[in-house]
């Protein structure tokens, strides 16, 4: 068995996994696949219904807002955010706390002004930025829930005098925010809710039609809203996963629950970090993500070596990204903590061998 650290697309329950499996074959005993039948037959609309109504019931989505799938990734959302809440000739702030949240303002510079309110660029994202106003008269505030890269994650959320806007793409799920702060949560559904594939949005209605723009179809909230996110054929694989998903975040218990066992999961392994003597970690203890756990080893050439031996454990997916190095375990709700067990056994082993 591997014990799957990937930071995206992660890992989904193995029930889950089979039930989906199941689907492709046959959809709940009609002889049919999942992959094979409209959009608009009655199976499929259970299932989006299903979907929406679980995201309503496990985030405590309350009335007023429109809970909807959308196709693009959160990549898309950069853009289809200013598109549709910022004005001709008005501006927006944002808090740049990572490489994600740099992609989110660079894309919402085609659409108005932008002012970065806040950066932790200058120690390479490894905090997340407190000391900053929120200026009263942009159209919405953007934060970035969780750093995926550099792993660190916003504790508490700003008060803000205008709507915020957040990306959650790397913790939806994971932990318990009251939705009724947001004007606008989105997240790409590949870290905690499903494949990618299928982007979340939920969005307060009241905040929409006001930006006073022409917005193609494809890019409106509303016309999106207006259609039940089956404007055209919705990627109806992602959403039947991400259901599935969500169905057995129910049975755990909800985010609640999960929320117990991430904290639970992150303590074990950031006291490991702390402890063992050849790792530390990357971020401030204070703004430490439960989701990406990212570390360094104190002496680079132990990096390959210490990367071999996980594997040879079955830790997967546990190297750092790109930009950042080092190493970065993603800790998202499906990953059982007997994995992070496994993970700290294989560093006191190694350090053991390297004393
Ligand atoms: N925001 C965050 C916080 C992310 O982690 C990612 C992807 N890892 C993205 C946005 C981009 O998502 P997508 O690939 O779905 O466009």
């Amino acid at each position: 068995m591997k014990h799957n650290f990937g930071a995206g697309p992660g890992i989904l329950p193995q029930e889950v996994l089979k039930q989906a499996a199941a689907g492709v074959l046959d959809f709940n005993g009609i002889g049919l696949s999942i992959l094979e039948i409209s959009h608009r037959s009655p199976e499929f609309e259970g299932v989006l219904n299903e979907a929406v109504k679980l995201v309503k019931e496990e985030l405590g989505v309350p009335e007023g807002y429109s809970v909807l799938f959308l196709q693009g990734g959160a990549s898309t959302q950069f853009a289809m955010v200013p598109y549709n809440l910022l004005p001709e000739g008005g501006k927006a702030a944002y808090v740049e706390s990572g490489v994600w949240a740099n992609k989110a303002l660079k894309e919402a510079k085609y659409f108005g002004d932008v002012e970065v309110i806040a950066t932790a660029k200058d120690k390479n994202f490894t905090y997340i930025p407190k000391d900053f106003t929120v200026p009263a008269d942009a159209a919405y505030l953007h934060l970035t829930s969780n750093n995926t890269i550099y792993g660190t994650q916003l504790q508490e959320f700003p008060a803000s005098p205008i709507p915020v806007v957040c990306d959650m793409s790397s913790d939806i799920f994971s932990r318990k925010v009251n939705v009724a702060d947001f004007g606008l949560i989105y997240a790409g559904a590949q870290k905690n809710m499903g494949p990618a594939g299928t982007t979340l949005v939920i969005v307060k209605d009241e905040l929409l039609g006001k930006a006073d723009r022409k917005i193609p179809s494809m890019f409106n909230y509303q016309a999106q809203i207006d259609g039940g996110s089956m404007y055209n054929t919705p990627p109806v694989f992602a959403i039947y996963v991400s259901m599935l998903t969500l169905r057995w975040l129910k049975a755990k218990g909800g985010v609640e629950a999960i929320q117990k066992e991430n904290e639970e999961k992150a303590r074990v392994l950031y006291e490991e970090i702390d402890r063992n003597p050849l790792f530390k970690g990357v971020c401030v203890p204070e703004d430490r993500s439960h989701m990406n756990v990212c570390f360094l080893v104190e002496n680079p050439e132990h990096e390959k070596p210490f990367l071999k031996f996980a594997e040879e454990r079955g830790i997967e997916g546990i190297k750092g990204h790109r930009s950042a190095g080092g190493f970065r375990a993603s800790i998202y709700n499906a990953l059982p903590i007997t994995s992070v067990y496994v993970l700290v056994e294989a560093m006191q082993e190694f350090a053991e061998k390297n004393k």
